[in-house]
């Protein structure tokens, strides 16, 4: 069962916590055992899992922009402007994260958040999830 929610971001940079919006489509998919697949359709976005902290998600911030610049001399700013996001998104992060699923809840640890990371903001972004039950468990 394939879902899709649209995730608005309001910031060039910006890290916005999903898990809810991931755990409603299992919820309505009806699934009890299984993996969810969260998946983002862009080049200049990423996902991960884990502790949505302030201080927390300002240490990624500022270590990402440390390690990857705004302002270097990258050959894809030639036709665009955003290099350093794609860059951040191929080498700092994934395009999806994978999540099981056990009575019908996302089995995420205390402090795990899936958390939906936009670097060339701010746009209308659009995320998968894809609820995959599990073999072994066969839903009635
Ligand atoms: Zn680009």
């Amino acid at each position: 069962m394939l879902y899709e929610f649209m995730v608005r971001t309001k910031d060039r940079f910006q890290i916005i916590d999903i898990t809810d919006n991931v755990q409603r489509a299992v919820y309505r998919s009806k699934v009890k055992h299984g993996i969810a697949v969260v998946f983002t359709r862009h080049t200049t976005t990423g996902l991960m899992i884990n502790e949505y902290e302030r201080g927390l998600l300002e240490d990624i911030e500022a270590r990402m922009k440390e390690l990857i610049p705004c302002d270097s001399d990258y050959l894809h700013n030639r036709i665009d402007n955003n290099a350093h996001a794609h860059l951040r998104a191929s080498l700092l992060l994934n395009p999806e994260v994978v999540v099981p699923i056990d009575q019908a809840e996302l089995q995420l640890g205390t402090w795990q958040r899936i958390l939906f990371v936009e670097l060339d903001g701010p746009r209308e972004r659009n995320v998968y999830v894809m609820i995959c039950p599990c073999p072994e468990f066969p839903e009635e």
